[in-house]
């Protein structure tokens, strides 16, 4: 059956969802401020949820309703939804919501080079990547920047980690249009004080680039009701000197920011780490030396890590962004997921564009299938996650680690209502509506493998319609 949404919302003199306001929430319709605990704002529509590890619910005909400060009160079948009048209801039958999804990883700048290369990594780096970052002033940042955030939306992301390039005055612009988006961003200037491509090695340099983090830090970490944090961003061991990465420890620590940089995801950039650092035991070791590791720091890929460095990870209680699609973009390899697993250390997941192909976390998720899978295979080693597993790193796992202190990534109540909606459609062969179906199983597995035809149509950040 093909609902016909907006006759289905006259019939039942629902709010019309498409023409609900897409403005902040200033006053609920029962006149209570921002804030109050009333119940407020309810959206009808099937929801797809993760309620613990490798597990996946569907309710078919669902109830999410939130209170005025965004939080989630109910969340269950429709039958059983509260019957408060205060309540605002969008009718979204037919249509798909999930908890928004989060990127643990991605490069604002680079978004404009996707699915360009058919390099590893350092050759890439310095073919397309170091020109086109070099060239990102603060005028392409003002062109560009809101129009990645708007793609974060189209995508179903409502919370980022993201790298933006050495240059201050470009990240600047770019943290303005983060607060404009009012998505939930933790962001930062492109830490480089070797080979960098703005200037030469000094220490005058070395000097500049932790000044610049610093003011930034100070003017945006908790910006925008702490929708915003700034993430010290040191690109990788090769273009960082040992002044810069200790002194971002030192900084990070004292500001409470994040930090995120890139860890063994690729052969020949192990090669390099090990001639540049020569007494390092490691690559992590690297980090570990320079007060790098923590709870507050995240680190992509982490491919190919040694028995000690897996333990340095668990100890620290680092993080680990996995990024699939990109790792096998460029050729880099397959994280090994079970032992990661084993070891207990967090992961949640990346698209890393513009080495990842796109921001789709369907998408993100197939890639991680794919390669899984095909690891298993191979190595005959390990086992591969389920879709259950993706699907909660996706959103409850990436949130945990971006915004440990908050209850986001889940459709339950005391959760902050982080959701969004799906037209799904053309995603089942034959365009037969996903939405028919009760196995929330099987609904996962024709998103995760078909969900490029899925398509984002409504974004809820703490509530509020962005
Ligand atoms: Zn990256």
């Amino acid at each position: 059956m093909m609902a016909n949404h907006m006759a289905l919302t006259r019939n039942l003199n629902f709010v019309p969802a498409d023409r609900t306001s897409r403005k902040p929430l200033s006053k609920s319709t029962d006149g209570s401020e921002p804030g109050s605990s009333a119940p407020r704002r309810g959206l009808r529509g099937y929801l797809l949820n993760s309620p613990r590890p490798g597990k996946v619910t569907a309710h078919q005909d669902g109830a999410i309703v939130w209170d005025g400060s965004g939080l989630i009160t109910y969340a269950g079948s429709w039958q059983e939804r509260p019957r408060a009048r205060t309540i605002s209801w969008e009718d979204w039958r037919s249509r798909l919501i999930t908890p928004g999804f989060v990127d643990v990883h991605c490069h604002l700048p680079q978004y404009p080079a996707v699915a360009q290369g058919g390099l590893e990594l350092l050759p890439w780096l310095q073919r397309y990547i170091f020109p086109l970052e070099k060239h990102f002033t603060p005028e392409r940042a003002t062109r560009e920047a809101s129009r990645f955030f708007a793609e974060l939306k189209r995508n179903g992301i409502t919370s980022a980690a993201v790298y933006v390039t050495a240059c201050p005055e470009s990240t600047e612009v770019c943290f303005q249009a983060a607060r404009r988006s009012k998505l939930r961003i933790a962001m930062g200037q492109m830490m480089m004080d070797v080979n960098s491509y703005l200037a030469r090695d000094s220490r005058a340099l070395t000097r500049r680039v932790l000044e610049e983090g610093e003011r930034l830090c100070r003017r945006w970490h908790g910006a925008a009701r702490g929708r915003i944090r700034y993430a010290f961003s040191p690109r990788f061991a090769l273009t960082c000197s040992s002044e810069l990465m200790r002194a971002t420890g030192e900084l990070a620590r004292a500001t409470g920011a994040f930090i995120q940089t890139h860890l063994a995801e690729n052969p020949a950039e192990l090669v390099a780490v090990r001639k540049s650092f020569p007494k390092a035991i490691d690559y992590t070791h690297v980090y570990e030396q320079h007060g790098l590791l923590g709870p507050q720091t995240i680190v992509g890929h982490a491919i190919y890590l040694s028995d000690r460095e897996y333990a340095a990870l668990r100890e620290t209680g680092t993080k680990v962004a996995h990024c699939p699609t990109a790792n096998l973009f460029l050729r880099s390899g397959v994280m090994d997921w079970s032992r990661m697993r084993s070891e207990g250390v967090a992961i949640g997941l990346g698209s890393d564009v513009g080495a990842g192909p796109e921001l789709n976390p369907w998408q993100v998720m197939k890639g991680a299938s794919y390669s899984h899978k095909l690891r298993v295979v191979l190595t005959g080693t390990g086992s591969e996650p389920s879709l259950a597993d993706l699907f909660r790193v996706a959103t409850v796992g990436g949130a945990e680690i971006l915004w440990p202190e908050r209850k986001l990534g889940q459709i339950a109540p005391g959760f902050e209502a982080d959701l969004v909606v799906w037209d799904v459609d053309r995603v089942d062969a034959f365009e037969e509506p996903l939405t028919e179906r009760t196995d929330a199983e099987l609904v996962l597995s024709k998103l995760v493998f078909r969900g490029a035809l899925a398509r984002a149509i409504r974004t809820y950040v703490g509530g509020e319609a962005v």
